[in-house]
């Protein structure tokens, strides 16, 4: 147990307000389960981010950064510690670039920046979750990745202080930053996006979104795919969708309690009721040893865990 009182009687009045207790994670994430997080900590500035992750560290409190919550898998038992929620959210176009806060709807970005006459990052159109989360995670869709269009960022880094970097220092990568790994948060970006061709770019947009509404449970909540994609075989090949070898292992039909594989697409999840997040697991590892079974292919998670997994 954590002693809220105590840290927050410690807090000047500007973040108490931004500081809420047990805040149900089941409405923070897409999936819609999970318990309580202790503290939740809205984060709209530089400041802000340093102040919350300082209080964490300091109290030894577990910690973890949230976006949009749409790749995420949330425990029943909620998280004891100190999530910090990416609020961020300026959007100012300067010339052919985009200076956005990582807490900004990646898909608002999009829209925005077609509405200021910048396009390029019409592919990723209906992505969820936030700028921050994309280029984290390195979000990408029909060929293209969103670290193709990092320019430079601004994060914090776990040692407290504020770094400027260039994608280089990312170690963008297949659904992966090396930043993401060494714990570093994402406060603001700046893209690099193309003027003109609006027109065009519109219409990706319009085609990307009726895709995805058409292969995609828009009405369920799931976390997008479960599973990486498998390695290419060879240098310049593609990827093989994990989805290809779960639908042959049967996995389509398969169910715990109301965690469902999703009849139109084998490598997503959905929550059709009730589920929780042992049944979720338990779900996702029959899943995976089905493939294993099936093909001796080793299956790699994509969804993280927020809190203890069961
Ligand atoms: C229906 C559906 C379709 C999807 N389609 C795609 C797709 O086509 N391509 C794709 O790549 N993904 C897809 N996803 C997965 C998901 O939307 C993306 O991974 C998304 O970019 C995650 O962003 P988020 O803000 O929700 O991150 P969250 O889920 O909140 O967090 C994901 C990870 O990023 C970290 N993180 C988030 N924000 C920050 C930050 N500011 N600083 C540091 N770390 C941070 C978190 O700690 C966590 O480790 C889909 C999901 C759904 C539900």
């Amino acid at each position: 147990m954590i002693d809220t009182i105590k840290i927050l009687s410690g807090l000047p009045d500007e973040l108490k307000t931004l500081v809420l207790q047990e805040q149900s994670l089941k409405q923070r994430t897409t999936l819609q389960i999970g318990g309580p997080a202790a503290l939740l900590c809205e984060v709209q500035n530089t400041e802000h981010a340093q102040r919350f992750q300082e209080i964490a560290f300091k109290n030894n409190l577990p910690f973890f950064v949230l976006g949009g919550g749409s790749n995420i898998l949330a425990s029943d038992e909620g998280f004891p510690g100190l999530v910090m929620h990416v609020a961020t959210r300026d959007f100012i176009p300067r010339g052919n670039t985009l200076v956005v806060g990582a807490g900004l709807d990646f898909d608002e970005v999009i829209s925005r920046s077609l509405a200021s006459g910048l396009s390029g990052l019409e592919f990723a159109s209906g992505i969820p979750g936030t700028l921050g989360g994309a280029i984290m995670g390195n979000a990408g869709c029909y060929g293209h990745e969103i670290g193709e269009f990092m320019l430079e960022a601004i994060t914090l880094a776990p040692d407290g202080t504020i770094k400027r970097r260039g994608p280089e220092g990312f170690g963008f990568r297949y659904r992966a930053t090396s930043l993401r790994e060494s714990g570093e948060i994402l406060l603001q970006a700046t893209l690099q996006l193309s003027s003109g061709g609006i027109e065009a770019a519109q219409a990706i947009r319009e085609e990307k979104i009726a895709d995805r509404h058409s292969k995609h449970p828009h009405n369920l909540p799931s976390a997008g795919s479960w599973f990486r994609n498998l390695p290419p075989s060879a240098p310049g090949q593609r990827r093989t969708a994990a989805g290809a070898l779960l639908e042959k292992a049967g996995s389509k039909t398969m169910h715990e309690g109301d965690a469902r594989v999703f009849e139109g697409h084998a490598n997503m999840i959905v929550n059709t009721g009730q589920a929780s997040s042992r049944q979720v697991q338990k779900l996702a590892r029959r899943m995976k040893d089905a493939v294993w079974d099936k093909f001796q292919v080793k299956l790699v998670q994509e969804v993280r865990h927020l809190g203890p997994p069961a």
